[in-house]
């Protein structure tokens, strides 16, 4: 069996809708992040079903496939453009997150040739450092993109929690906005959007804490696992295992828990450290790094731990799972990360599933080639 991501559509549908309510009670409107999964249209799909009015990624070429499965959706460009993207995302995206000024006056000389209105939010650095202006200049330039003739100025926007892991709180989230009012005041016009963040926001929407003013979050981790990203607890009512991954045991043995011989560097550079745990039964598994990394995934079953991987293989404690044995398949619950593994991996199969009723149990909808990416096929 090739590992597989099963992928519960119902569940996700389920969880937009959780996330879309949580966030309508405080008249936040919630754009759907489809970075994680590729763009896949299935998923993005059960994001619409449940209400989603605009999906937004990182990455141009994900755009594309939501632009030519939903034309009818607007996108939001994620990643900063850059200089060599500008057509691109003036003819895919209908508004996109900006910091540099050179692009913006690229994409609004593109616009003006198109003939098209782009809107862009300006991004302020608000202590994450990872994109954005830094509050002092941001009046500045955002009184040069309100005088470029291809831009709509459609808001401001900031994004916490990535690389600084800066936690979004009253402050720092208060600040984007009251940023947003001097801006109104000083032009006179009325910015349409301030965008709050990603899912490290949800805790201040579940503790009323969100400052008003915001009217925009921007969700995936929530959406797909059900969590926020700051402490990674589930939002009330959503499914965790929207996502479960599966892989068969290829061969399984009772081991020593530390190698023999002198211990030397492992295939990727690292030198191992064991823990003598004794003799234990090992399985070991067909993934490994090449399928997803080790560190994003739990076994669903408590009795099984996970030792390490290599680039093929996954070595698991199954010592107290005595049932366990050559052909048995093993559920993962996935972490972001694992789920950004196994969505990129050529070599995880993405398995489509609708839960209709508990007494129908799980239907299985066998989607597309089984290794599109790879331009193979196996049985
Ligand atoms: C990835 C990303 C998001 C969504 O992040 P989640 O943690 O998955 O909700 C939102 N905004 C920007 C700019 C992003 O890059």
């Amino acid at each position: 069996m090739l590992p597989e991501i099963v992928i519960d559509l119902d569940k996700i549908e389920h969880n937009t809708k959780v996330v879309l309510e949580l966030a309508r009670q405080a008249g936040v409107e919630t754009v759907a992040v489809t970075k994680a999964f590729l763009a896949e249209p299935q998923i993005a799909g059960a994001m619409l079903r449940a209400g989603i009015k605009m999906l937004a990624d990182a990455r141009l070429e994900n755009l594309e496939i939501l632009h030519r499965h939903f034309p009818d959706v607007p996108l939001m460009l994620l990643r900063l453009p850059g200089l060599s993207q500008v057509k691109d995302t003036v003819r895919l995206a209908a508004v996109s997150l900006n910091s540099e000024l050179k692009v913006l006056r690229a994409l609004s000389e593109e616009a003006k040739d198109r003939g098209k209105k782009h809107r862009v939010i300006l991004m302020a650095d608000l202590g994450d450092l990872r994109e954005g202006i830094w509050a002092e200049n941001l009046p500045e330039a955002a009184a040069e993109v309100m005088n470029m003739d291809g831009l709509i100025l459609e808001g401001l926007g900031v994004n916490l929690a990535c690389y600084g892991g800066i936690i979004p709180n009253a402050d720092n989230v208060g600040r984007l906005v009251s940023m947003a009012q001097e801006l109104e005041i000083s032009s006179g016009r009325k910015l349409q959007v301030i965008s709050g963040g990603n899912s490290a926001s949800l805790p201040l929407l579940l503790s009323g804490e969100l400052p008003s003013g915001i009217n925009q979050l921007r969700i995936g981790e929530g959406i797909l696992l059900g969590r926020e990203t700051v402490k990674r607890r589930l939002l009330p009512g959503a499914a965790a295992d929207a996502f479960v991954l599966r892989a068969e045991v290829l061969e399984s043995r009772d081991k020593p828990t530390v190698p023999i011989g002198n211990v030397g560097q492992d295939a990727f550079g690292e030198t191992p450290q064991f823990e003598d745990e004794g003799w234990r039964r090992r399985a070991i598994l067909a993934l490994g790094r090449q399928d997803v990394p080790p560190e994003g995934i739990s076994p669903r079953d408590e009795r099984v731990k996970i030792f390490g991987a290599s680039s093929d293989h996954l070595i698991v404690d199954i010592t107290d799972a005595p049932e366990l044995g050559v052909g048995s398949v093993l559920e993962f619950n996935v972490r972001y990360a694992g789920l950004l593994g196994a969505m990129t991996s050529p070599y995880v199969y993405k398995r489509f599933v609708t839960t209709k009723s508990k007494n129908l149990g799980v239907r299985i909808q066998e989607s597309g080639d089984r290794r599109q990416n790879l331009g193979v096929r196996m049985s």
